[in-house]
């Protein structure tokens, strides 16, 4: 599909997808379909109408998890046949349906997206007008097989946008955000608990600055607010599209984040000196801050050994504030590529004998489970899955960890709170382990008279013909 989206004229959006969210060493990280991040993107967003443009059964899918996680907005869907793809009609009808919907009434903006198959067909949504009515139209392209993970995908739609915001700004006054800060803001890149901008806030007061918008935003015109930050902290690492837009409004990125005792003393230095703050403002920072983070991180301590794997791109933050809290982490990875904003949390992660594993795949999470035998594994659905088979307690990160503060003292004592009480339930599981031993496994599962025969030479017969069958009709598409 990458070849023939290439040769449909969709070569440079491939490419720079290439750059922006560079592969391997896996080349294709299980998780979900990746439009899901900017889908939601766009449905958090005030007076934002969304369509996708893609086959019925990805819209279903992707309509229908946005709605289990609560959307209340409709997505629009611009359906299409063999016909429509190959005669260039659908490019028509998704222009005639964002005319139909471009009221200034309701939309400040209209997000349309391709998927894979429109990506792939080439369906040219750069030739949309840039607004109509004055609704801003943004078209863009989130095919699986161009974005690795639905985080990045939040980071295509957010890149855009800011793009978007940041060329009106070039080109004269725009609206003021509603709440404005009398001192110099930091720009939060990354999605957090709604907590943690407040408690960042209370951080950066010493060095005369004051949280910001956060990207991806909630309404249009935070983006401006974003733009005008003074420093962009990039706490989730992989927003590359969007901290190009943020370094062509010259605005400097810092990474990491106020995490534990250590990251948030690195942090409130590196904001500092970045915003030209004295050394004096910085230590006076971080003397408000680090004695309430050490109070947090003894009085909740955590012992014990725990792997952590995810696909949000925190992962790297959640297992620093793991380690500070007494905990010892052997592994961490995560499906998100490796960036230069992530280096200061995996140098101090190697430096406390973890390894960090980027891109990871399922299979290399789940043989961190087996090598290191945690107490605990944090992870993926299919990973916590694989260390409960085993007896071994998980916790599912994006439900459980990615939804509580990590931030500054708050984050230490949540954190502690939800580990602590799965720690706790391994006893619950050697009990349900001895409970189901001896139900079989995989072909022998369930409870049998006579346990079913594994026939391999079967299995292995129709693997070899099922092959030779699906080679046969590749001969033939050519
Ligand atoms: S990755 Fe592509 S084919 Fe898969 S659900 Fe998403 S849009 Fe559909």
């Amino acid at each position: 599909m990458r070849e023939a989206a290439k040769k449909a004229g969709k070569s440079d959006i491939l490419d720079q997808y290439e750059k922006d969210y560079p592969v391997g060493p896996h080349d294709q990280p299980q998780s979900m379909c990746p439009a899901f991040g900017s889908l939601r993107v766009g449905l958090r967003m005030r007076r934002t109408a969304t369509i996708l443009s893609g086959s019925a059964c990805c819209v279903y899918g992707l309509t229908f998890t946005s709605h289990f996680y609560g959307a209340r907005r409709t997505v629009g869907y611009v359906p299409f046949s063999s016909e429509t793809l190959v005669t260039g009609k659908l490019f028509e009808d998704i222009k005639e349906a964002v005319e139909q919907m471009a009221d200034p009434e309701k939309y400040d903006t209209i997000v349309i997206t391709n998927l894979c198959v429109p990506t792939a067909s080439g369906v040219p949504l750069r030739l949309l007008p840039d607004q109509i009515n004055g609704v801003r139209i943004i078209g863009i392209d989130v095919p699986g097989f161009g974005v690795p993970t639905h985080a990045e995908a939040k980071d295509v739609l957010a890149g855009a946008m800011l793009k978007y915001a940041r060329e009106e700004a070039e080109q004269g006054p725009v609206a003021a955000p509603r709440e404005r800060s009398d001192k110099p803001t930091v720009t939060l890149l990354g999605e957090m608990f709604p907590a943690d901008p407040v408690g960042i806030g209370h951080m950066l007061a010493p060095l005369g600055l004051a949280a910001g918008a956060v990207v991806p935003t909630r309404e249009w015109r935070e983006l401006y607010s974003a733009l005008d930050g003074s420093v962009i902290a990039a706490i989730h690492p992989f927003y590359t599209a969007s901290i190009r837009e943020f370094e062509a409004a010259g605005r400097p990125v810092v990474g990491s984040a106020p995490v534990g005792r250590d990251g948030t003393a690195a942090w409130l230095k590196a904001i500092g000196e970045t915003h030209g703050c004295s050394a004096d403002q910085i230590a006076a920072a971080q003397n408000a801050m680090l004695p309430a983070i050490d109070g947090a991180l003894s009085a909740m301590p955590i012992k014990g050994r725990i792997t952590v794997a995810g696909y949000e791109g925190s992962e790297l933050l959640v297992a620093r504030l793991l380690i500070e809290s007494g905990a010892e982490v052997p592994y961490v990875g995560s499906a998100c590529p490796k960036t230069k904003w992530s280096d200061p949390d995996r140098e101090w992660l190697e430096a406390h004998g973890c390894k960090v594993n980027y891109r990871a795949s399922l299979e290399e999470d789940n043989a961190a489970v087996d090598e290191y035998e945690p107490d605990l594994a944090i992870g993926t659905t299919p990973v916590v899955q694989h260390a409960k088979s085993k007896g071994t307690p998980g916790l599912y990160f994006t439900n459980l960890i990615s939804a509580r503060p990590l931030m500054g003292p708050a984050g230490a004592g949540s954190l502690a709170q939800v580990i602590n009480g799965a720690l706790g339930n391994k006893e619950r599981f050697d009990r349900m382990t001895a409970f189901f031993e001896g139900v079989g496994e995989g072909h022998t599962a369930g409870i049998w008279e006579d346990t079913p025969t594994d026939r391999p030479k079967f299995k292995k017969k129709y693997a070899a013909q099922n092959a030779a069958a699906a080679k046969a009709a590749e001969a033939i598409g050519t």
